[in-house]
């Protein structure tokens, strides 16, 4: 019988031994990115190393990097102070069909182990308008992203909503608008962000508890 441990590859770089490697860590720090238009808090560019890691992560079913990732998502909300007010923590669901292709939900992942680390509920409060009807995803969705829809008990909640990585942030701003339509206060956060995609986006939803805990 051969030991777990070998059949252990590093996310980032494919080494043996650990899920993610002492190199790949230290890559992993201290780099966010710059703020942009969408207004989401990333804790990381979605650039070289941390792309390797992010994707092994997405596509080879790594819970450990998943703990070690959200705990630098953990790390930028502590240190901008963007957690302390937040009521709730929750995620912008992925496809069904992603779901069952990759036996989990990675947002979800990320945001249940967040919630955990920083001592919050985390709760699903965001369904994906159509999922499970025959219409669901047509043309507007390829070409706008996912709707959602808010379950109706969030109104007055200070939602914080994880995802893994933002583009344009269309995925989190459809979340964000979901979320107010309901009367709760969002602010998005992703692990990793991709570099000058977003400045064409439409303004930011800003959280309006921000201006409470500043
Ligand atoms: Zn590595």
């Amino acid at each position: 019988m051969v030991p777990m441990i070998f059949e252990t590859r590093c996310a980032g770089c494919d080494a043996p031994g650990t899920a993610i490697c002492t190199t790949c860590r230290f890559a992993l720090v201290g780099r966010a990115p710059q703020d942009q238009a969408h207004g989401v808090i990333a804790a990381l560019p979605f650039t070289g190393r941390v792309r390797q890691v992010v994707l092994g992560l997405k596509y080879r079913n790594r819970r450990a990097v998943g703990r070690h990732l959200a705990g630098l998502i953990v790390n930028r909300l502590v240190a901008l102070h963007a957690y302390q007010d937040v009521d709730v923590v929750t995620w912008a669901p992925t496809s069904a069909r992603r779901r069952r292709e990759r036996g989990f939900d990675q947002g979800e992942l990320l945001a249940r182990t967040v919630a955990r680390q920083l001592g919050l509920p985390c709760r699903r409060l965001l369904d994906r308008q159509g999922e499970g009807t025959q219409t669901g995803k047509g043309r507007s969705e390829r070409l706008q992203g996912p709707v959602f829809v808010a379950r109706p008990d969030v109104a007055g909640q200070r939602v914080l909503v994880i995802d893994d990585v933002v583009t344009t942030g269309s995925t989190l701003l459809s979340a964000a608008g979901a979320l107010e339509e309901r009367g709760a206060f969002p602010r998005l956060a992703a692990l990793a962000s991709t570099p000058d995609r977003a400045l064409a986006t439409v303004l930011p939803m800003r959280p309006r508890a921000a201006s409470v805990a500043a």
